[in-house]
């Protein structure tokens, strides 16, 4: 349904988006999940035919979105980050006007409005100002904009940012409603968010796609643990000796604990980690050396996550930020 081939875009020496390619198909959820400055928007914005590309072509149901912009726009609905909403008019103004835009009018507009109304529940408030409605309406009057002309299709960009936990509640419960019947694509810096609603997710940052995969598998591929944790009174070189004959061990890495003990942190590549566990416990009482502890250390997917989109740094500042106690949120 959407192509998306080798798009780049650079605003002057920054790289927003590097040499991103993907194919989107119809009838699915998809999340675009990458921190701030991954460069969602701008694949958006692209996506959309906003914003023209450095270099790359989107195709939308065959169509070029730069050659052919007006059959490749009528495919799709897009809520900006930024919604262009007229803070003078009430919801039922606004979307006439759009509606026009989009080449839409008389009954058979009239007919749309309405039906768009109802799904995204802005009927009840279609007479206020949209400046005097609460943000969670306004976002919902976007997505009724977004529906306007029954597009295939629908991009929303961050759509649950800066609302509050109830409204974000409803927004996901619509988005979940529209995916039954339109492809929707919506972005978030959220994995939880992501994770739930959608059942294919691309992970996004610095402009690269580093993972497109369901949910289901993302989690399997990469929740199998491959760290075992150990605890031991003795130092560092000997840990290392004991461990040398252990094949399936790619990385060891030693921690000081209090009263002379150490924890070592056993990386592995090997499928079975139960199978590592027990070559290490062999290692050590084969040299009647006392494990203290011994844990299999199953990876939790926001480390992943942070890990993905950020290298390793990442992670140490989610557990420096933890140590002061001030919450870390991605
Ligand atoms: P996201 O939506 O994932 O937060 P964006 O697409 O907004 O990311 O931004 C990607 C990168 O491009 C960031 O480094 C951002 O600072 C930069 N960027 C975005 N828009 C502009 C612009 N108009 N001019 C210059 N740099 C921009
Ligand atoms: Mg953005």
């Amino acid at each position: 349904m959407i192509s998306v081939e080798h798009v780049t875009k650079c605003y002057g020496d920054v790289m927003a988006v590097d040499d991103l390619s993907f194919e989107i198909d119809e009838g699915h959820v998809y999340g675009f999940l990458g921190p701030n400055g991954a460069g969602k928007s701008t694949t958006m914005n692209i996506m959309t035919g906003c914003l023209s590309a450095t270099e790359g072509s989107v195709k939308i149901d065959g169509y070029d979105i730069f050659e052919e912009p007006y059959e490749a726009k009528k495919r799709i609905g897009y809520l900006p980050e930024q919604p262009p909403l007229y803070m003078t008019e009430t919801p039922e103004e606004y979307l006439r006007f759009v509606g026009e835009a989009k080449g839409l009018g008389g009954s058979l507009l009239k007919k749309q409005i309405a039906d768009v109304m109802e799904q995204t529940k802005i009927t009840e408030v279609k007479n206020r100002r949209i400046s005097a409605l609460s943000k969670g309406y306004k976002q919902r009057v976007g997505i009724a904009q977004a529906l306007l002309g029954n597009p295939r299709v629908i991009i929303l960009d961050e759509p649950t940012v800066g609302l509050d936990p109830i409204q974000i509640i409803e927004i996901r419960a619509l988005i979940r409603e529209l995916g039954k019947t339109h492809t929707v694509i919506f972005s978030s810096h959220i994995l939880s968010e992501v994770q739930t609603i959608c059942d294919q997710i691309l992970i996004i940052a610095k402009g690269r796609l580093l993972v497109f995969d369901g949910p289901e598998q993302l989690e399997k591929r990469l929740l199998a643990p491959n760290e075992i944790l150990i605890t031991v009174a003795m130092e560092e070189e000997e840990i290392r000796k004991i461990l040398t004959g252990v094949h399936y061990i790619t990385q060891i890495l030693v921690e000081s604990k209090d009263a002379g003990l150490h924890m070592a942190h056993l990386r592995t590549d090997h499928d079975n980690i139960y199978e590592v566990s027990r070559a290490v416990f062999t290692a050590f009482a084969t040299k009647e050396k006392v494990l203290l502890e011994m844990t299999v250390k199953k990876a939790n997917l926001e480390d992943i996550f942070i890990e993905l989109t950020e290298g390793s740094e990442g992670i140490k500042k989610k557990e420096e930020a933890m140590e002061e106690e001030e919450g870390y949120e991605i």
